[in-house]
């Protein structure tokens, strides 16, 4: 949002706040400071009537348009941080077996943690060759930890400051270097969850929420001190860092958020969540949390040719037909959804498993708030 109002007011050559006030017949407009996190209706509103953007297109623009893909809730109040992390963070976990990470206060030492996903030093990046079009702007998630290149271009993103100089100044300034290895693979993922809503993994494709959440799962593990672990989650953790070629928990004494570390820590951070995905891909560790399975390649199973198409709608056409009802209604329907749900997973006997058919109802367009997790629907028994 503020880079598209930069765009936006440098073409009638005025400052940013005169376009939202004067320019929007909004004069007692209050502007916030930061544009992107949470605008006012009214300037959004007006906004999409003098543009012609649809305003859904708008609300994606801003951080509270991610809600409840990217974050569970905005802002976070200091109260629920805590049961914020344990949901976001440690219910979904990857490497682990689940509960195995244990517990951590999210803010150690009063320092308030603001949600998953916000950085205590907000980076202030760009992409060298995005920057040198004028018809570019910055994407909201560079703003984040969350990526460290623009996958465009296949370049790592670089000090905006340094980018903008160099561009209006012809100053000698960062040039694109290719973004590569196990941070690039994570990028390319998380373009894909936000650009098209599903990433596809080796194991099988999952919607954008449950990336967002299996990153900054794995995130967390990677930080964590290895000698508290299962023999299992030590050796796994062990393997990863030996292939990053850094050191354990990139030096790493004493825990914190993700969001607490320093950037050159989060980007080792990333590194080593970018090459547990390969090396769990390749079969070199054998994940063992609750998202373990959408980062392993299915076991090769043996299926049967089939019998000879019946003339008559059988049994599985019916299924097919009713299930498509089903979900028609499960879509605007929560009570219904949670019914589906609860139907569905009857059978289950794992976390995992009970996963994979609300990813699929969730897939399948049912919104996510109206699919409870596990815990919600009373399924104590899983495992
Ligand atoms: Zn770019």
């Amino acid at each position: 949002m503020s880079s598209w109002l930069e765009q936006l007011a440098e073409l009638y050559e005025m400052p940013v706040r005169d376009l939202l006030t004067r320019n929007l017949g909004l004069v007692d407009l209050w502007v916030p400071d930061d544009l992107d996190y949470d605008p006012p209706q009214a300037m959004l509103a007006a906004l999409a009537e003098r543009t012609g953007v649809d305003l859904a297109q708008l609300k994606a623009m801003t951080w509270v348009g991610w809600q409840p893909w990217l974050f569970d809730m905005l802002p976070v109040p200091a109260q629920a941080a805590q049961t914020v992390f344990d949901t976001y963070v440690r219910d979904n976990s990857a490497l682990l077996a689940p509960d195995e990470a244990g517990a951590n206060n999210v803010a150690p030492r009063g320092k308030r943690w603001r949600g998953p996903w916000f950085p205590y030093w907000p980076p202030h990046r760009a992409c060298p060759l995005c920057a040198t079009d004028s018809e570019r702007g910055r994407a909201l998630v560079w703003r984040l930890p969350l990526m460290t290149g623009c996958v465009e271009h296949g370049c790592r993103l670089e000090d905006a400051t340094e980018v903008t100089l160099s561009v209006t100044l012809g100053r000698q300034g960062p040039g694109p270097v290719p973004s590569e290895g196990p941070l690039a693979t994570v990028d390319r993922y998380t373009y894909e969850a936000l650009t098209t809503g599903r990433v596809a993994l080796p194991g099988r494709s999952v919607h954008a929420g449950v990336w967002f959440r299996l990153l900054r799962g794995l995130l967390d593990e990677v930080s964590l001190a290895l000698t508290t672990r299962s023999a299992h989650g030590r050796a796994t953790l062990e393997r990863i860092w030996q292939a990053t070629g850094r050191a354990e928990r990139a030096g790493l004494n004493t825990w914190r958020p993700y969001e607490h570390l320093k950037p050159e820590i989060q980007e080792a951070m990333l590194h080593a969540a970018g090459t547990a995905l390969h090396l769990a891909a390749d079969g070199v560790i054998v994940p063992r949390g609750r998202l373990a399975s959408a980062l392993r390649p299915p076991p090769h199973r043996h299926v049967y040719d089939g019998d000879q198409p019946s003339p008559h709608r059988n049994a599985w056409q019916e299924a097919v037909t009713q299930l498509e009802a089903a979900l028609r209604l499960a879509r605007t329907d929560r009570g219904f959804a949670r019914q589906l749900l609860h139907f569905l997973t009857r059978g289950c006997r794992t976390l995992d498993r009970f996963e994979v058919e609300r990813v699929f109802l969730s897939g399948a367009g049912v919104p996510a708030e109206f699919l409870p997790s596990a815990r919600e629907l009373g399924r104590e028994d899983l495992t």
